[in-house]
């Protein structure tokens, strides 16, 4: 564990979820594999398609509302239901099928394998304070198995724009009914995280897990509180 502010008290934590609780970049390479064979299957049409294809939609949705990037689900659906509409289904076809999709997605999303060490160290620690999760993705906390340690979860989209923009953050401090520095954030990404976090006046926990140089990393540009190589070390806070 590393120090490179002094840490005040604080009376709650909040928590990123993907690569900070759960290695996620399995479960997404897996998830849009799948996706993508659901696709296929689902209509001749499809049958050729490949993963550029698919990026075709979701750029085109992108372009249209340059805001959606906020909300990954809504992204996903929109693009999903311009890839019908393109294809000359009609409403019913296309909200059929979207649904169809969503469903396959949101069933491979949440096939998380969460380390015994983080159902451990968030079980102590939500003996001790409130613990919140603030996620700018789309798995979810009850499907994971993971919802029973947190107060409320909070989603990019649904509850603000997504990190670092403070959104998720004052809303987290204001539900929590405490001054926002009395919260650690705990998360791996620098920008979206560390940064966020700290520009809202929280402090922050950076987890690196794959052993980077906080000084070499481009993309960090505020210095965490304190960091950490594993979500255990955390216990040594409270
Ligand atoms: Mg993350």
């Amino acid at each position: 564990m590393r120090f490179y502010r002094p840490l005040a008290p604080f009376a709650a934590m909040t928590f990123d979820l993907d690569d900070t609780l759960y290695d996620n970049r399995p479960v997404i390479d897996r998830t849009e594999k799948e996706v993508l064979c659901f696709i296929r299957q689902y209509d001749a049409k499809f049958g050729h398609f490949g993963h550029e294809d698919l990026h075709v939609y979701r750029q085109a949705v992108l372009e249209r509302e340059p805001d959606i990037y906020h909300d990954v689900t809504s992204w996903r659906r929109q693009s999903a239901e311009l890839m019908f509409a393109h294809h000359g289904f009609n409403d019913e076809e296309t909200l059929r099928g979207t649904d169809e999709i969503m469903s396959c997605f949101r069933y491979w999303r949440n096939q998380i394998t969460v380390p015994a060490s983080t159902h451990k160290t968030l079980s102590l620690l939500a003996e001790k304070m409130p613990l919140v999760a603030i996620t700018n993705g789309n798995a979810e906390p009850a499907a994971c198995g993971l919802a029973s340690y947190f107060e409320f979860v909070l989603k990019a989209g649904v509850d603000g724009r997504s990190k670092p923009y403070p959104d998720m953050y004052h809303m987290a401090a204001k539900r929590l009914n405490l001054p926002i520095n009395q919260i650690l954030h705990v998360g791996d990404n620098l920008n979206t995280d560390v940064e966020g976090a700290i520009c809202t006046g929280m402090q922050a926990c950076w987890i690196n897990i794959a052993n980077k140089n906080l000084m070499l990393e481009p993309e960090g540009r505020l210095m965490p509180h304190i960091e950490i190589s594993d979500l255990a070390s955390l216990l040594a806070l409270i």
